[in-house]
């Protein structure tokens, strides 16, 4: 059988036809017949080769839903036709001290699903068992695909880090990422901002729970909130003057980085130093917490507000994405 997908065949190449033929399912595998993959600003930086690692062709795509066509005969839990989603993360080891303290999102071992590997940009896609998680039946199936990545992003770090009622926090970035943190910041009761380039998404930040929003291309603005956030998520995907940034948080406050800007953050160590602020970083989620945060969206009505096209459109959805232009995740039905 051959899997009809789309790939890059080289970097900042417009996608094209791509057909290729997996060969022996393995005995932990699972076959998924996609209905719907989400569009990450992450296929773009693979697309164009922005982090150095892009093996072409590159089938891009890692926010995938659809239904169970094949299973190897080793996995348990699972039907054929059951709907499921599959995100980032396709494979670890199983083994390490990572992967068995529920932490495989940080395995040394850990198989992305579309570089090395074929992913979501197709009709069928392949992944190790463990990383396949069942769909709640409350979300519907476009909504749900943004979730795989960009939601469990976003909801990792929040839920590691405790954000809870009594905070105020502001998700930097309203993209496919942030618009899906906003709903989580603010169901798990912080008082959230939106801090934002793009003033026009004032009213829809404050239709996904956003108690206020920061357009952080207006000083003033910027200046009546300075020293005054217990937590900032950043989820932008370019560079930024990091030091506005920290300059908004109060002493002992955090800084979480998601969105990958391409340069490296040069902030003056002082600036970390008189306020105490902590900085760190978050990687996608594990599979337990993947089911956790599918759950927490079910329960809470978080779901991703979507613009959804054939997937033969590929190249103008992924247009769009790098323009900034989505509302706010692009998801490529089959
Ligand atoms: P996206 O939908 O394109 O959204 C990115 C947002 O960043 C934009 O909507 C925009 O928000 C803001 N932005 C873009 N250019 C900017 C600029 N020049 N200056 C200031 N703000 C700018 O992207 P996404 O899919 O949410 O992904 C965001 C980032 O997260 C990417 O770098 C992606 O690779 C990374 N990512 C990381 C992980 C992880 O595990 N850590 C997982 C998934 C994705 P405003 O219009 O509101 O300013
Ligand atoms: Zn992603």
């Amino acid at each position: 059988m051959q899997y009809n997908a789309y790939a890059a065949y080289e970097a900042k190449a417009n996608l094209k036809p791509f057909n290729y033929t997996p060969g022996e399912l393995g005995e932990n595998e699972i076959e998924v017949k996609i209905s719907h993959c989400g569009i990450c600003h992450s296929d773009i930086h693979l697309i164009n080769n922005d982090w150095m690692v892009s093996q072409y062709p590159l089938v891009p795509g890692h926010e995938i839903v659809g239904n169970i066509s094949a299973m190897g005969k080793n996995v348990k839990g699972f039907r054929e036709g059951d709907r499921v989603g599959i995100g980032w993360q396709c494979g670890s080891c199983g083994e390490c001290y990572l992967c068995t303290t529920e932490q495989e999102n940080l395995c040394g071992k850990s198989v992305a699903t579309c570089n090395g590997h074929h992913g979501g940009y197709a009709d069928y896609v392949r992944s190790d068992a463990n990383f396949v998680i069942h769909i709640p039946d409350a979300l519907g199936s476009s909504e749900a695909a943004p979730l795989l990545c960009g939601g469990i992003t976003v909801f990792a770090p929040l839920d590691r880090h405790g954000i809870k009622a009594g905070m105020k926090i502001g998700i930097f970035g309203i993209g496919g990422l942030g618009h899906m943190a906003v709903q989580f910041a603010s169901k798990m009761g912080a008082e959230t901002y939106a801090l934002s380039s793009s003033p026009d998404k004032v009213k829809e930040a404050a239709s996904l729970g956003a108690a206020g929003f920061i357009n952080m291309r207006d000083k003033s603005e910027v200046f009546r909130h300075l020293g005054s956030f217990d937590y900032i998520l950043s989820t932008i995907s370019a560079d930024y003057d990091w030091n506005t940034i920290i300059s908004l948080l109060k002493h002992n406050a955090t800084l979480c980085y998601v969105g990958a800007a391409p340069s490296p953050v040069a902030i003056h160590a002082f600036t970390f130093i008189s306020k105490q602020i902590n900085v760190t970083g978050s990687a996608i989620g594990s599979p337990s917490r993947i089911k956790k945060m599918l759950e927490f969206a079910a329960k809470h009505d978080v779901k991703a507000m979507v613009e959804t096209v054939p997937m033969s459109d590929v190249n103008n959805a992924l247009t769009r994405v790098a323009e900034n232009k989505v509302r706010y995740r692009m998801v490529l039905a089959q």
